[in-house]
């Protein structure tokens, strides 16, 4: 799960972590309101998408006085921000971030991230800040620093120091950074995040260490204990389809194809992926419905399916072990009969009560394509598909 720019400083900042003070604003007025209310000499207006990238995009502006503050909050909300994170369809900006513009030094990098690799925390800095940490990774790698992180010990006040010399943090801030690293370390361990990337770090004119951007994700394994974090859920910077599959709990994920897919099991899902992308195809969706789906369930699925417009046709494959093939049938008929179906269907059961199950699609008078393998369900599909 994914939040905002200012509801992540907000955590950071009960952490210890130093960011600039800053309120949120989802009109024109209340931009100005929270400008008068901090009373810096320079303001920033900060647009609130769940995308990076937004200063290129001019989703960020610096503001000299209350005018500007209000000519850019006109100008930013509403639109449609396009940044190399948005895609091209972009998102709408509907909250913006008022802060205290800080007279930036120097910009640096610094993220944690678990590293499947090793199964450790890893912190990573580097001076280059302000950046796409993905460019400097390809560019110049050796200017990216790296702490594996001992889950029992923490990150140690030496790893710390290291990381701070190493990215050439001036020497009467060090102090400073290591408590920031460290504050960031405890953010990231007790908000069970996934990620937390903090670009730029800077340092200031008044010597301080600041986070001027904060990115944090979240394991959603562990929302069930995070109930705060859950609270800060944007369902409007989501994914209409994604929403409805977290409500029936169903794994989907939308990809760039135009077969729909429907299975249960996530090795069987990849697979049937595979097996159309052997057979030319282009799969529009990862769609799990689990072990134990019920016929609400299968038919909330095919009802995500076919709201996809994307989708030309459809391929369901199913292996019936707890599951029974005829629920996944009689879910299949109950949802074309609720939303209709004009593309076409595919349909490979195989395990426990497959006849019965064939003989529910059968007897159903709906326009359905019965395949006895994977490989020539998949292959049915894609020339259809054709
Ligand atoms: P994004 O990563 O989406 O482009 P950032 O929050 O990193 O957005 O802002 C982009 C740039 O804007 C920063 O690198 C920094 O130079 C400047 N900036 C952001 N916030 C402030 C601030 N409070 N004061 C001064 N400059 C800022
Ligand atoms: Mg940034």
């Amino acid at each position: 799960m994914n939040i905002h720019e200012y509801q992540g400083k907000d955590i950071l900042r009960k952490y210890g972590v130093n960011v600039p003070n800053g309120y949120v604003a989802y009109t024109v007025d209340e931009a100005v309101e929270a400008a008068k209310k901090l009373g810096s000499d320079v303001t920033v207006v900060k647009a609130q998408i769940h995308a990076g990238g937004r200063g290129k995009a001019g989703g960020v502006k610096i503001a000299k006085n209350l005018n500007d503050v209000r000519t850019y909050a006109n100008e930013i909300l509403g639109k449609t921000l396009v940044t190399h994170q948005t895609g091209p369809e972009g998102k709408e900006v509907k909250r913006l971030l008022i802060e205290e513009g800080c007279d930036i030094k120097k910009e640096y990098y610094v993220g944690v991230v678990l590293d499947r690799a090793t199964s450790r925390v890893v912190m990573m800095a580097s001076e280059e800040g302000g950046t796409e940490i993905e460019e400097v990774a390809a560019a110049t790698p050796e200017k990216i620093f790296k702490e594996v992180i001992d889950p029992v010990v923490g990150l140690s006040g030496y790893q710390a120091r290291r990381l701070a010399f190493n990215i050439n943090i001036p020497d009467e801030l060090i102090g400073k950074a290591v408590k920031f690293m460290t504050s960031l370390y405890n953010a990231f361990v007790d908000k069970d995040c996934s990620i937390a990337e903090i670009n730029p770090l800077v340092t200031t004119g008044d010597g301080e260490v600041l986070a001027l951007d904060s990115k944090l994700n979240f394991d959603d394994n562990a929302l069930f204990r995070q109930k705060d974090v859950v609270d800060l859920r944007d369902l409007d910077e989501e994914d209409e389809k994604e929403i409805e599959a977290s409500k029936y709990d169903l794994s989907y994920i939308p990809l760039d194809g135009n077969i729909g897919c429907m299975v249960n099991g996530a090795g069987l899902a990849m697979s049937t992926m595979d097996i159309i992308k052997h057979y030319g195809g282009d799969p529009a969706n990862f769609l799990d419905v689990g072990g134990g789906a019920t016929a609400e369930k299968v038919t909330a699925a095919f009802k995500i399916i076919l709201s996809d417009a994307h989708v030309k046709g459809i391929f369901v494959n199913i292996f019936g072990g707890i599951m029974k093939c005829d629920v996944i049938a009689e879910g299949v008929v109950e949802a074309t009969k609720q939303v209709g179906l004009e593309i076409p269907l595919v349909v490979r059961l195989e395990g426990t009560n497959v006849s019965k199950g064939k003989q529910i699609l059968e007897e159903s008078g709906l326009n359905i394509t019965s395949a006895n393998s994977m490989a020539d369900g998949a292959e049915k599909i894609v020339s259809m598909v054709k």
